[in-house]
């Protein structure tokens, strides 16, 4: 990130159309989880990738504190100016060597939602360790749609990633399952596959292991239909903070 883009001066133009659109996304949240099974709204989960810390700012200053990050070297920039209270979610692709910086650099980081190896809990657990920061939540990635590139664990596997956190790391907590599916079950009216089978994960696991999970999935396009399939963490980024820069040097 520039130094510009590291900023945290906003426009008050900008500020009234970022908190127009965060608020119509949250009021949309409010409205669809209300009309689902226990009626407790889902987390809005705020993706603010290669968008400037000024915006994050604005937001903050209006009340919303989750935020979701895919850079984990952007991620460390923003943590360092931005408020100390913002909840981080870790949402992008995890490479084993990136988990230290990740445990070290973020006192703040909330959650880390791509954990789709023992290699990766182990490191971040370890790394964890080795500070006086607070325990990290963990969301499992599952590839709920067997599509060859996408990142996660197969279903069959969370079972024994999920063991592993209750059993093996002290410095991480099991807070839920995500998803990011496909995009053709997302574009089809049909319930979504993709959100059932992570139901349908979670449910093995509490099963097995007690507690509940919480649900991370649903995106600008499919989010309403995820709440409706029992997401309780919708992440959001085009529908607030408007298309992103194309991502170069990353
Ligand atoms: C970028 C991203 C999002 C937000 O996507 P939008 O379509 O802009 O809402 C959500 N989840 C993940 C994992 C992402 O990488």
């Amino acid at each position: 990130m520039s130094a510009e883009n590291l900023s945290l001066q906003y426009t008050q133009d900008r500020a009234l159309e970022l908190i127009a659109n965060a608020g119509e996304i949250a009021a949309q949240v409010n409205e669809v989880s209300k009309r689902v099974d226990n009626g407790k709204s889902a987390k809005l989960v705020c993706v603010s990738k290669l968008k400037p810390a000024s915006d994050i700012q604005a937001l903050y200053d209006a009340g919303y504190r989750h935020f979701g990050e895919n850079y984990v070297q952007e991620l460390i920039e923003k943590s360092k100016v931005l408020p100390k209270d913002i909840k981080w979610h870790f949402i992008g692709g995890l490479q084993t060597n990136k988990c230290k910086d990740l445990a070290k650099n973020i006192d703040n980081l909330y959650a880390v939602e791509t954990i789709d190896s023992i290699k990766k809990l182990n490191k971040l657990n370890d790394q964890r360790s080795q500070t006086e920061f607070p325990v990290i939540n963990i969301y499992i990635q599952v590839n709920t749609s067997g599509e060859e590139l996408k990142s996660g664990c197969p279903p069959g596997e969370v079972v024994e990633l999920a063991t592993f956190i209750k059993e093996k790391c002290p410095k991480l907590n099991l807070e839920g399952l995500m998803t990011i599916g496909s995009i053709a079950n997302s574009k089809s009216d049909a319930e979504n596959e993709d959100f059932k089978t992570l139901v349908k994960c979670a449910s093995e696991v509490e099963s097995l292991l007690g507690g509940t999970l919480q649900l991370s999935m649903g995106m600008s396009s499919d989010f309403e239909e995820a709440i409706r399939q029992g997401s309780t963490s919708v992440r959001v980024g085009s529908n607030i903070f408007g298309s992103r820069p194309p991502n170069n040097g990353h």
